[in-house]
């Protein structure tokens, strides 16, 4: 198999810790509000053949803030909708001038697939249930400004840990750096060999055990048609898994609350919890970008 392009960015659980220590450095240094043409000439495409709102966004802005131009392709609307594979779609866009490729798809090893295939750096922005590295970075850079390390932080992710490339791409970071982490959800939406991910990871059954004491609590999205394949009915989960202002009580008297979005109120977490001093789930998404600029940076060859 080819190497992928230099810069190219498929997971965190390949990436040395020094690596993401220098990505989030680069971050710190970004600022979306004070423009710099660091990547001017430079061609960005988006390819999203999934939902999206805040990566996908964020990717566009940071970007523009550094002077490049983006071409945003979709599923739908492309030839993709036709019949192409990925792989032709992937030659298509790397002819028309593209310097960069974001992609978002469905499919676990899609980014890889193209990185080993096509000559540009590619990026992952989310893989099925693989990884969504730059979320993982973005939670990194937002638990540190509220920590002053990742070692021994206490962290509780609850949910449906099963289907998510955020808890996989989180896990795979935080424990590289010493993290406790503990998952909580019913057991059809935890990872069979969750022990085998990372050392340092626990699973418990009770919500009130995980988040007891915790530095950080991050609630999954859940969704509904999946809920409707395990044993559990809506109301059971709510009054089981969801996160209240009594649950949060037992967590660390400063923990944050952070949630990838989109957020569901009133089923994985109420309204009062969504919107407390504690919820750092718009921080979230507004370190997203100073964090994508770094990463771009990266990709090509910008990172000073
Ligand atoms: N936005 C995140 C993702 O694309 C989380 C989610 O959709 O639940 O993976």
């Amino acid at each position: 198999m080819n190497k992928a392009a230099p810069g190219s960015l498929l997971g965190i659980e390949h990436l040395e810790a020094s690596e993401i220590l220098r990505l989030l450095a680069l971050a710190r240094r970004m600022n979306p509000r004070k423009p710099r043409p660091l990547l001017r000439g430079k061609r960005v495409l988006l390819l999203f053949y999934e939902a999206s709102t805040r990566t996908r966004s964020s990717f566009e802005i940071a970007a523009k803030s550094m002077g490049a131009m983006t071409t945003l392709v979709l599923s739908s609307g492309s030839s993709i909708e036709k019949g192409e594979s990925l792989l032709d779609t992937g030659y298509t866009l790397q002819a028309v001038g593209a310097d960069v490729m974001v992609i978002r798809h469905p499919n676990a090893g899609a980014p890889l697939l193209m990185a080993t295939h096509l000559d540009i750096p590619v990026i992952n922005a989310g893989d099925g249930m693989h990884e969504h590295p730059t979320q993982a970075l973005l939670d990194a850079y937002t638990i540190l400004r509220h920590r002053k390390t990742l070692k021994s932080l206490q962290m509780a992710i609850v949910g449906d840990i099963y289907h998510s490339r955020v808890a996989r791409s989180a896990i795979h970071l935080l424990s590289k750096f010493g993290a406790r982490i503990t998952l909580c959800g019913p057991s059809e939406f935890l990872p069979e060999v969750a022990t085998s991910l990372a050392p340092g990871l626990h699973i418990t059954r009770t919500v009130e055990e995980a988040v007891r004491g915790a530095d950080a609590i991050m609630v999954l999205r859940v969704q509904k048609e999946r809920l409707a394949g395990t044993k559990l009915r809506l109301q059971d989960y709510i009054s089981r898994y969801q996160m209240t202002m009594a649950r949060m009580k037992l967590a660390k008297r400063d923990a944050i609350l952070m949630h990838p979005g989109p957020i569901i109120r009133g089923l994985e977490l109420t309204w009062e919890v969504a919107d407390c001093p504690q919820s750092v789930i718009v921080e979230e998404v507004h370190n997203g970008v100073p964090v994508r600029m770094a990463v771009l940076a990266k990709a090509l060859g910008k990172a000073r």
